[in-house]
């Protein structure tokens, strides 16, 4: 049977070109995100027809686990585990309300670590299980307005390479992608010419840019809690 991939924040930008490169290349999908509606309308738009769509909030601890309890039921043992699930509330710290802090760390950070916990138990049934995180070259370098944003992933990436340690003797390996500015929803309101002196490369990144990326972390095979930057060159300028 073909393998099961859960990608959580599969319903659009970046986890919707991950689930779409997946599923071209053979896996099951199974497609989590708050709404619904869009989850399945990305399921829709994938090749083969064994996907199944997922709603849940990720930062929630009895959701994640019930939604992963279906995940099992349903479609069986997990064998890749992608969190794309994530928010910006982009302000200075000053202005930054309380409840906004709250949910970045809730849904970034929390909302990983709660779902690489529910997968866990049904990764150690599959052989060569995997888990990709996606954080943030902010998360590296820091940035002005992102205080909270970049506190959550750069604890993704203490995250990551303590929990690659935790389970690289089940021979379930654990990474994290870092994309730079790329073109989503979570991008839309940014002007690309007023970022492009940042970029090196001179251009925004695509979502399937970032999920070759991933893809690549996924199907190898001796690479475990590294962080894989993807940002045409903006942390050499950061
Ligand atoms: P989008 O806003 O395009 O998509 C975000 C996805 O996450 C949607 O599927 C959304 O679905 C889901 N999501 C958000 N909150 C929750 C939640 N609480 N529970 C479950 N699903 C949730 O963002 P991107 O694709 O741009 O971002 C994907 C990841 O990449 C994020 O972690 C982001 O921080 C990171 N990233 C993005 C960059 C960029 O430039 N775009 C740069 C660096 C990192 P729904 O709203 O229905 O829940």
């Amino acid at each position: 049977m073909s393998r099961l991939a859960v990608v959580c924040g599969g319903s659009r930008g970046i986890g919707r070109a991950v689930s779409r490169l997946l599923a071209a290349q053979g896996c099951r999908l199974a497609v989590v995100s708050r709404n619904q509606d869009a989850a399945r309308a990305t399921v829709a738009s994938l090749d083969g027809d064994d996907h199944v769509a997922f709603s849940c909030d990720v930062s929630k601890e009895p959701e994640v686990q019930k939604t992963f309890d279906s995940i099992q039921k349903l479609c069986g043992n997990i064998s890749f585990l992608v969190n794309a699930a994530g928010i910006n509330r982009d302000a200075l710290l000053l202005r930054t309300k309380p409840e906004d802090m709250v949910a970045l760390l809730h849904t970034n950070l929390l909302g990983t670590a709660l779902t690489c916990r529910a997968a866990l138990r049904s990764m150690l049934h599959t052989q060569g299980a995997a888990i990709v995180n996606i954080g943030s070259v902010v998360g590296l370098k820091g940035n002005a307005g992102q205080c909270l944003y970049s506190a959550s992933k750069a604890g993704l990436e203490g995250f990551t390479r303590s929990l690659a340690k935790e389970v690289a003797s089940r021979n379930i390996r654990v990474n994290l992608v870092a994309p730079g500015f790329i073109r989503t929803d979570m991008t839309a309101e940014l002007k690309e010419e007023d970022r492009m002196r940042s970029i090196p490369l001179g251009r925004f990144g695509e979502p399937e840019e970032v999920a070759q990326v991933v893809l690549f972390l996924l199907k190898t095979s001796y690479i475990t809690g590294q962080v894989l930057v993807v940002d045409g060159g903006m942390q050499l300028v950061m």
